[in-house]
């Protein structure tokens, strides 16, 4: 299966989110940068990209990660542009949730029915909590939110590293914050701050095409990384490792006196394994030949 990356312009409709000195908006760049991305995840084998909002409507932000769990999402990013009072401060920042948002999320997830019958029941297979009783429910969820926040803090690394080699970056490392849209329990998410729409001449650079591609590259780059190195189970991307690390077994280079009677018994396979790894028919084997050794 394709690892579903879910991406979620900020803002719309209504909510034109920040606006930049020139007039432009954080809710139509963001939708941009957005849409630039899903095709870059859409273009590599093994991904899948899941547009939260595909035009200038509001969506709000519980809809947003509810859509991505319908989808069966592995990650969310929320894409957004930064503003603040002075025409300063500039470059990209990445968030992911803060963990006193993440304990007091958990305890919110349990209260409410909805969320609970549906996390109960296992979303995807992989967290099922039917047969736990409630204690062990809370331990399990905050667990799960646990590992899923350590995912966001490593994906959000290696998201700005990239980031870091298109724009200026106005946080080092990762930030930790309680945006609401960051609260799934078992979705890792990141909220990209792309850059400052207060800038001018920030805001000059995130309506330009080439720049918004580079930071959409930068951000997928991030991405594919991390899920390179930890592919969700049923992945293609699993599959491919596991296919490329299956063992061969051991070859044998056979020397003058060798018997395959001995060889056999030399790597503890018996002689008949041997031969059919090997397609051999009698017993005639000539020295230089390469056997292939199978695992017993
Ligand atoms: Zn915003």
């Amino acid at each position: 299966r394709d690892i579903i990356i879910a991406i979620d312009a900020g803002h719309g409709g209504e909510d034109p989110g920040a606006i930049g000195p020139a007039g432009t908006r954080e809710k139509d760049v963001v939708l941009e940068i957005s849409r630039r991305l899903a095709a870059e995840v859409n273009r590599t084998e093994g991904f899948k990209a899941v547009l939260i909002r595909d035009g200038d409507y509001y969506l709000g932000l519980r809809q947003r990660t509810q859509l991505a769990r319908e989808q069966k999402a592995d990650f969310f990013v929320s894409i957004h542009a930064d503003a603040f009072t002075s025409p300063r401060p500039q470059g990209s920042s990445v968030y992911a949730l803060s963990q006193r948002g993440a304990t007091s999320e958990t305890a919110q997830w349990l209260a409410d029915s909805e969320n609970r019958a549906d996390l109960i029941g296992g979303v995807d297979g992989s967290l099922s909590l039917r047969d736990k009783d409630q204690v062990l429910r809370g331990v399990l969820l905050d667990l799960t939110m646990t590992a899923t926040l350590n995912d966001s803090l490593s994906i959000g690394g290696q998201v700005l590293e990239q980031l870091g080699r298109v724009n200026r970056l106005h946080k080092s490392r990762v930030e930790q914050a309680g945006f609401m849209v960051l609260k799934s329990p078992d979705i890792p998410s990141l909220l990209i701050e792309v850059g400052f729409i207060s800038n001018p001449d920030e805001e000059r650079r995130l309506r330009d095409p080439v720049h918004q591609q580079g930071l959409s590259t930068a951000i997928f780059s991030g991405l594919r990384e991390h899920f390179q190195s930890n592919p969700p189970p049923a992945s293609l991307l699993a599959w491919q490792r596991d296919n490329q690390r299956r063992p061969t077994g051991n070859e044998y280079r056979i020397q003058s006196g060798d018997t395959l009677s001995a060889i056999a018994i030399r790597h503890g396979v018996p002689v008949n394994q041997l031969k059919q790894a090997n397609d051999l028919n009698g017993d005639v084997i000539r020295v230089g030949q390469v056997l292939r050794i199978p695992s017993s």
